[in-house]
């Protein structure tokens, strides 16, 4: 999970250049009569993120100037989405993503656009730059239309949320059925702040990044028992282990502050059970 710098389009630019590909002059005179209203939903968006407060934004009404949300729905789907013209745009927003990664998860390959704010329900926003996140096929899946609202914190938002940068996320190894290691994901802060904690849980938990860390923490495991059984690590000492774990844990959260690879390494090396008691170094 990583923070992304918002796309230097604007929503005009992504609104005039979407509207341009509609094949049909005559087709594009209700955008045209719409553009000042869906400005003011945009500039409504942008209030929200720098105030953090997605949860507080309301579904426009479908109609947007009398011309109807399905039709901004079809401005995504039919013509931003796929068109020459809105090419640059799309590819501006999706190459953004550092190494190709999904910033939602920091692990998938993000060769999608996440509507934050799903297009059925807010029209005013189905082409607004801000509102384009790259993110993985499984992140977007996981997400589908997610709405934030009164009793449902809103995820993270790339752009504008400052808590990636911040840590948050911490895990531990217990000892799960049968007596094998599991590695338990945590979320907490260093000072107490409920709204943020409730917006991070949301994060873990409509991504589902609980259970998705927790595979590949389990592969983690995997993975170092099998360096424990070959040559180089038959004679590894417990010293060496956790040294070779601390090590891991930086290297491959990559300077992610919150990265499962990180906790998991870190709570690896940490817990006196996995090493003692399950691994038996000395
Ligand atoms: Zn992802």
């Amino acid at each position: 999970m990583y923070s992304l710098n918002p796309p230097s389009f604007t929503a005009a630019d992504a609104y005039s250049a979407a509207v341009g590909t509609i094949q049909k002059k005559v087709d594009r005179t209700p955008y045209f009569a719409a553009a000042p209203t869906v400005q003011k939903k945009c500039d409504a968006f942008e209030l929200l993120a720098r105030d953090g407060q997605f949860d507080l934004a309301e579904s426009s009404e479908f109609d947007i100037a009398g011309l109807l949300g399905k039709a901004m729905v079809e401005l995504y789907d039919n013509q931003f989405s796929r068109n020459e013209g809105t090419k640059a745009i799309r590819n501006g927003i999706k190459n953004a993503a550092k190494n190709a990664l999904c910033p939602y998860c920091g692990e998938g390959y993000a060769s999608e656009l996440d509507h934050y704010l799903p297009k059925n329900k807010f029209a005013g926003t189905t082409v607004h730059p801000a509102n384009l996140v790259p993110a993985c096929g499984d992140c977007n899946f996981e997400k589908l239309a997610y709405k934030p609202g009164r009793d449902k914190p809103a995820v993270l938002h790339p752009y504008f949320d400052t808590a990636f940068d911040v840590p948050w996320l911490t895990a531990s190894v217990v000892g799960g059925l049968l007596g094998t290691p599991v590695v338990d994901f945590k979320v907490g802060l260093s000072q107490p702040h409920p709204e943020l904690e409730a917006r991070l849980n949301q994060h873990m938990t409509v991504f589902k990044l609980w259970k998705r860390f927790g595979i590949w923490a389990a592969q983690s495991l995997d993975n170092f028992e099998t360096l424990l059984r070959s040559d180089y690590g038959q004679s590894m000492t417990r010293e060496r282990a956790r040294e070779h774990l601390r090590l891991t844990a930086i290297q491959q959260s990559g300077g992610r502050v919150n990265s499962w690879e990180g906790a998991t390494h870190t709570a690896m090396f940490e817990s006196d059970w996995y090493l003692d008691s399950y691994l038996k170094l000395v």
